[in-house]
């Protein structure tokens, strides 16, 4: 349920909802938009409504909420989310470029596509230290050296950091290392991992799962941010379809759902969601047009030799074309990077 206040609503008014609100054993989230002041409320409320709520000094009205996550709703926070990752904006008319290789594989590696990355204007490396692959006996990652790697590439160039978390050891590995912490579509509903990243704090980028409803996955956010933790980003990385051609297929429309229901970022990975380079840049401009705070590219120095994912991965050369080519697109569509 959401409490919409009245714009000259007092303090005093405010504050005595919201401790109605916790006299019924309820949470009560305030929320101060540049117009309106709302009031979240979760838990059961049918001793709140026996309150009558819309009838108190102050309130304009009351709205019923029929989806399950409240946090991540947009009707509890109707102005977008602007998440802070050290200096970095993500939300709002900021866009950001997430780019690297799929995995860390080496020290040396890191350095070389930090250049890059930056060159082409990205504010955030990728690179995954904990690899969640499908095969046992594929590379599963430099662990810890991986991250200490992310963060020297960090010192080097200031780029921002990003990498992926297995495990909740993996997510105490990663605080104060790197600057947010990846959840990928494998693990989206694992909820004691999704709780784990909500207590650390670190901004959370959270992928689709790869067969999981908008629905789900923003009830996935919701675990995260019922843990106190509000920097959540989402990512559409493909979704599971009867379609051979693509690795999953790119949900787009994921974009405008998200945007209507949620006040969470979204930023668009064409990487993981096609499995081929060349349709890589074509989708990556097609989610600006529609819309997505961001994208997510994988980049290696030689696609030909990466110890994951290298027919996806775009070379320098494709990676800064087209970030040149997306630059006015970003600018078409009132984005700042
Ligand atoms: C990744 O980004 O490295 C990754 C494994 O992606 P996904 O979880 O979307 O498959
Ligand atoms: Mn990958």
């Amino acid at each position: 349920m959401v409490i919409v206040m009245k714009p000259n609503a007092s303090e005093d008014s405010i504050q005595h909802v919201i401790h109605s609100v916790q006299d019924c054993g309820l949470i009560a989230h305030l929320s101060r938009g540049k117009d309106v002041t709302l009031i979240g409320v979760v838990g059961d409320k049918h001793l709140f409504m026996e309150k009558n709520p819309q009838l108190m000094d102050g309130v304009e009205r009351v709205i019923q909420v029929s989806e399950s996550y409240k946090l991540a709703n947009k009707k509890f926070h109707p102005d977008p989310s602007i998440i802070d990752v050290d200096g970095v904006k993500i939300g709002g008319d900021h866009f950001v470029i997430l780019a690297g290789p799929c995995a860390v594989e080496n020290e040396p590696l890191m350095y070389e596509t930090a250049d890059v990355v930056k060159k082409g204007g990205a504010q955030i490396l990728r690179g995954g230290a904990y690899k969640p692959r499908t095969s046992p006996y594929s590379f599963q990652g430099l662990e810890e050296d991986g991250l200490k790697y992310l963060a020297k590439a960090k010192e080097k160039t200031g780029l921002r950091t990003i990498s992926e978390v297995t495990s909740i050891s993996a997510i105490h590995a990663a605080k104060g290392v790197i600057d947010i912490i990846q959840i990928g579509a494998r693990n989206m509903q694992n909820f004691e991992l999704l709780k784990a990243a909500g207590r650390s704090g670190i901004p959370v980028l959270l992928k689709r799962g790869m067969a999981a409803t908008i629905d789900e996955w923003l009830n996935a956010a919701e675990y995260i941010m019922n843990e106190g933790n509000p920097n959540v980003i989402l990512c559409e990385r493909g979704i599971r379809t009867f379609e051979p051609s693509t690795r999953n297929t790119l949900d787009l429309s994921a974009v405008c759902v998200v945007k209507e229901k949620s006040h969470l970022p979204i930023i668009v990975d064409p990487s993981h969601a096609t499995g081929v380079r060349s349709y890589v840049a074509p989708l990556a401009k097609a989610a600006v047009a529609a819309g997505a705070d961001g994208l997510m590219i994988e980049v290696h120095p030689n696609p030909a030799i990466a110890l994951s994912d290298g027919p996806q991965s775009l070379d320098p050369p494709a990676f800064l074309t087209l970030c040149e080519e997306l630059k006015p697109l970003i600018h078409l569509m009132g984005r700042k990077m």
